[in-house]
């Protein structure tokens, strides 16, 4: 088993998970198994309290574990399906270390940073010895962060455990370009490795993260000081999808000096199909609109793994797309959305801008515009029928109108209990069974799906009946009972499913759901 530790330096968001994934990737080409584990350093016990304004989208897991938002990278890239294991913050490795010390594990002895946390922290580096070859690490945040040091100092005391073959650390830095001195300047990667080095650990590769090229006189700069091959520094430079990273570190040898310095040979012939296929829509001049009505419309993390399927889905029809992040609290949200060939709906919680992403799913069904709704997207769409196609008037969900005469969508029976936020939603996978003759069974080519879920309130089956006289179906059931999908037939394509298949696509396998939204979609910009 071999280990790859990626730090980050100097400014935080600098891609540390698209770089590790597309170094996991480059691996995975030359025939080895690879998997990706991230380490946060907050106190959250996981990410899924936090508003997507602080961290982004909240990832969830097959087993239902909400996460940071890198692990959809890890998933789209290496075509993996991430777990509880691959995610990890400090508040779960202290709130483990602390219950183990209620429980009296530790025998009368003082529990303390190192060695008991630091302990549980290389305790989970190594979830995945003997099932893959390559571990790749992620420690989140930047060197110097305070609350970054008991992952750092595991890691040191980690890699001194191993045989030099066997682990390597790659540090990511940031090579900013000052206007005034037309210059890029090395020196914060300076210092910021000059703080690595500081608790022990020597990079054996610097990624640079720059705007513009860096010259040889910079790498050889950067080798000088930093105590690094020039061959083991190299440039992620901003390119305008981040799929044509790992094509861009293979052209530097990426690959070959890790797997020279891991002892590694390729096992299988180099296969660059993935390489082209992330090219196909560059080459297209066909062009579609698609609008996401949500509430986060200024952060599109908050929305990464929707807007990563959709364009995965037109690199796959090699058409390109026109994301529109769209305020459901728009005044003019309706006439914005006119020039739309499609509108999706993502999920969401609260009542903020409920009202608006209703009329636009009303402008959506009354015009025949191809409409996707996801979770409270679905919901949405379940409100706007009730009341427009079954007339319904003040229909609602209880979590907006806990008093609506017609609860169409209410809180599941397993939440009426829960007391704690944290991680007792409806979370991870769970089968539905689709119904025959349906768009969705057509889409999926199957009478049976798995899907992760997020959510407390879901449909309520009263209505099924009545909506379906109307044109307006359930067409997935979870044990035949809970509706996960609703979609009207006489509709190009209107689909509201109460999962999240945006978890579910990746570059080469794309959602059939997304896939069929997006065809949709350029049916109608013809
Ligand atoms: N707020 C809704 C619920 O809890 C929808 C959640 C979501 O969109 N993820 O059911």
């Amino acid at each position: 088993m071999k280990y790859i530790f990626m730090t980050g330096g100097v400014v935080s968001s600098l891609g540390k998970g698209i770089t590790g994934a597309s170094i996991g990737k480059l691996l995975q080409l030359h025939g080895y198994k690879v998997n990706m584990i991230k380490m946060d350093p907050y106190i959250n016990v996981d990410p899924g309290t936090m508003n997507p304004f602080q961290h982004g989208e909240v990832y969830v897991t097959a087993d239902g574990a909400e996460a940071d938002l890198d692990l959809g990278t890890y998933e789209r890239f290496l075509d993996m399906i991430t777990t509880r294991e691959n995610t990890n913050t400090a508040g779960h490795i202290y709130q483990t270390v602390i219950n183990k010390e209620r429980r009296g594990d530790y025998n009368g002895g003082t529990v303390q940073v190192i060695p008991h946390i630091t302990d549980e922290i290389k305790k989970r580096f190594s979830v995945f010895e003997k099932k893959v070859d390559i571990t790749i690490v992620e420690i989140g945040g930047t060197i110097g962060d305070i609350e970054g040091l008991p992952f750092i100092e595991a890691t040191r005391q980690f890699i001194l455990s191993k045989k030099r073959e066997d682990v390597m650390s790659i540090h990511l830095t940031l090579v900013p370009y000052i206007s005034g001195a037309n210059e890029l300047k090395t020196k914060p990667t300076q210092h910021s490795v000059n703080k690595l080095r500081e608790i022990g650990i020597v990079p054996d590769m610097i990624v640079c993260r720059t705007q513009y090229p860096i010259t040889a006189s910079m790498i050889n700069k950067i080798s000088l000081f930093c105590n690094v091959p020039p061959e083991a520094v190299v440039e992620a430079r901003s390119c305008s999808s981040i799929y044509y990273i790992p094509e861009s570190l293979h052209e530097q040898d990426v690959d070959k000096f890790i797997m020279k310095r891991l002892g590694l040979k390729s096992k299988i012939k180099f296969d660059s199909k993935w390489f082209e296929y992330v090219k196909r829509q560059n080459k297209s001049k066909k062009v579609i609109n698609i609008g996401v009505i949500g509430k986060y419309a200024d952060l599109k993390d908050a929305y990464k793994s929707i807007d990563e399927s959709i364009k995965i889905s037109a690199m796959d029809i090699n058409v390109n797309v026109n994301i529109n992040y769209i305020s459901s609290e728009d005044k003019n949200l309706l006439s914005i959305i006119k020039k739309m060939h499609g509108i999706l709906v993502p999920g969401g919680f609260g009542i903020r801008g409920i009202e608006g992403k209703i009329a636009a799913i009303k402008y959506a069904r009354e015009n025949k515009v191809p409409f996707f709704g996801i979770c409270l997207g679905m919901q949405c769409c379940v409100i706007e029928a009730a009341r427009n196609l079954l007339g319904l008037k003040n229909a609602n969900s209880t979590e907006i109108d806990a008093k609506t005469p017609y609860p169409v969508i209410e809180m599941l029976e397993e939440q009426k209990d829960v007391k704690y936020l944290g991680g007792t939603m409806r979370l991870g996978n769970y089968e539905a069974k689709l119904v025959k003759g349906s768009l969705a069974r057509d889409l999926y080519k199957s009478d049976t799906i798995v899907e992760r879920h997020r959510h407390r309130y879901e449909m309520n089956p009263d209505y099924v009946e009545k909506f379906s006289k109307a044109g307006f179906d359930v067409s997935g059931y979870h044990k035949g009972i809970l509706p996960e999908i609703v979609e009207i037939k006489k509709h190009p394509f209107f689909i509201g499913v109460q999962f999240h298949p945006e978890f579910g696509a990746r570059p080469m396998k794309t959602h059939p759901l997304f896939q069929g939204f997006v065809k949709a979609c350029v049916k109608r910009a013809k």
